[in-house]
């Protein structure tokens, strides 16, 4: 779909003449994203500058100077040092553009700490270059104070806004102690173009028993993946982005939907069925055969917008049953059967609208609101299995559904975010892959925003 105010906003001389012109339109900056299968050093040559009051710095200096990064180290620098020499990195000077701030706040513990985030902020902020990266790591929120961890979600949460225009991105990891190694896969896609479209968003890493991945490309080879609603947007982009990474993805999608074969026939194998319908688990259990599965994505989904009074009971039946029941009952036929493996990863979409609410969707917005909550309740289950289960929820994503938006609202609702663009079906599939690789072996029972820092519901 085609997004007029991006792709004036991508020529030069257009963002001159807005510019000189004053006039007040916000020209969203083209963001710029990753194509390739996930590369051994996806921070080459990025300057980035870390600091920080924290405990992180030898996880920190590894990760990035095995990721390709030129760092420049304003705190622990043995270790900086050490780790470029290891990974034959250079190290940067403090000064001219730089691409990446990293701050490591694992240390903070009082209400002072938080003047050290504006010392090193501010001095740089103005430096970072078009499509920057912020990313904070801070201490796991405690159960007696979370006081530095919703310090630092308000800080990222406020810096994305104000990078947005630039398309650059703020987020934040939270990482319990002794999880220091697994920061590595998180920083890998918050610190590279994997997250164009991720914005204010806090991820917090679970206590984790197992080794920290050390090999990050082709990661999902000789693995099976099940994606529901492939045929077409999100869910064909994640089909396609998984078997990029190596996976054998079985495209699941209704029957008659013969977009399916092309989306198969570079990804893996097809599956017409209906997610809903009471032979559905047995299809995809013949499909997958004794192997089994490892990567579940659950995409298939609908809208039927009304507002309640005048929403058939169907509607809202439909779509129950396909954005909730669905996965729900699939997952724990999967699980049942063990056809979902050990050590499997389980990934559902939920939806912006379901965090912040919208107006004629209550059906859909319960749904989802819902599968998130399952999510919740549900990882620390599956993870007995070492099966990590996860929901994105996407803000606003250029697809058939949002084709069908009315034009106006359409227009408003994608500026309505930090990145002030609406994202592409491949920022989620992005993050739906970094779910499913070994980087996010720390990652469950979380939601992870998809939505350009989205306005509503933040
Ligand atoms: P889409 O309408 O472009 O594609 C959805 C696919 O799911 C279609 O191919 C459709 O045939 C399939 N599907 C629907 N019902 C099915 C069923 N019963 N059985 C099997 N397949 C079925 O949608 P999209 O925009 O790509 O959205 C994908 C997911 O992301 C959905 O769950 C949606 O709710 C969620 N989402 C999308 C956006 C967005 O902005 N596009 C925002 C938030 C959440």
């Amino acid at each position: 779909m085609s997004d007029r105010l991006l792709q004036l906003s991508a020529n030069p001389r257009m963002r001159a003449m807005v510019k000189s012109l004053g006039l007040p339109i916000p020209m969203p900056s083209p963001l710029s994203r990753a194509k390739d299968p996930i590369e051994a050093r996806p921070l080459e040559d990025m300057r980035i500058a870390i600091a920080g009051n924290g405990e992180l710095a030898h996880p920190l200096a590894n990760g990035l100077a095995r990721a390709g990064a030129t760092m420049v180290p304003l705190y622990a620098a043995e270790e900086f040092e050490a780790a470029a020499e290891a990974f034959a990195r250079p190290l940067g000077e403090d000064d001219g553009p730089l691409n990446g701030l990293i701050f490591d706040a694992t240390g903070f513990s009082q209400p002072s700490d938080f003047r050290g985030i504006y010392d090193f902020f501010h001095e740089r902020v103005s430096r970072l270059a078009r499509s920057g990266r912020v990313v904070v790591v801070g201490p796991a929120r405690l159960t007696s104070t979370d006081m530095v961890a919703s310090g630092l979600t308000g800080f990222i949460k406020s810096l994305a806004k104000e990078l947005g225009r630039r398309g650059s991105t703020a987020n934040l990891i939270l990482a319990p102690k002794g999880i220091g190694a697994h920061v590595e896969g998180s920083l890998r896609f918050f610190a590279s173009r994997r997250s164009a479209f991720v914005t204010g968003q806090v991820l917090e890493l679970s206590p984790s028993k197992g080794a920290a991945p050390r090999e990050f490309t082709r990661s999902l080879d000789q693995k099976v993946a099940l994606v529901t609603g492939a045929a077409r947007g999100i869910g064909e982009a994640c089909a396609r982005r998984l078997a990029q990474e190596g996976a054998h993805v079985v495209c699941l999608d209704r029957p008659g939907e013969d977009r399916l074969f092309k989306v198969a026939a570079d990804c893996g194998s097809a599956l017409h069925v209906d997610v809903c319908d009471e032979d559905a688990l047995d299809a995809i259990h013949d499909a997958l055969g004794e192997r089994g599965v490892d990567i579940v994505v659950h995409n298939a989904g609908v809208t039927r917008d009304r507002t309640l009074a005048k929403m058939k009971s169907e509607n809202w039946d439909l779509v129950f049953d396909v954005n909730l029941d669905a996965p729900v009952s699939l997952t724990n036929g999967l699980m049942e059967s063990k056809a979902l493996r050990a050590g499997g990863r389980v990934i559902a979409l939920s939806s912006v609208s379901g965090i912040a609410g919208n107006m004629g969707q209550t059906n859909y917005a319960a749904s989802k609101a819902a599968l998130a909550g399952w999510v919740r309740g549900n990882a620390s289950a599956l993870g007995r299995r070492r099966i990590t289960l996860n929901a994105i929820a996407p803000g606003f994503i250029e697809t058939r559904m949002t084709e069908a938006m009315p034009t106006a609202i359409r227009e408003v609702a994608r500026r309505l975010s930090a990145l002030s663009q609406g994202g592409a079906p491949s920022d989620v599939a992005d993050a739906v892959t970094f779910l499913a690789t070994p980087a996010a072996a720390a990652v469950s029972g979380r939601l992870l925003r998809v939505c350009g820092g989205a306005f509503v519901g933040a």
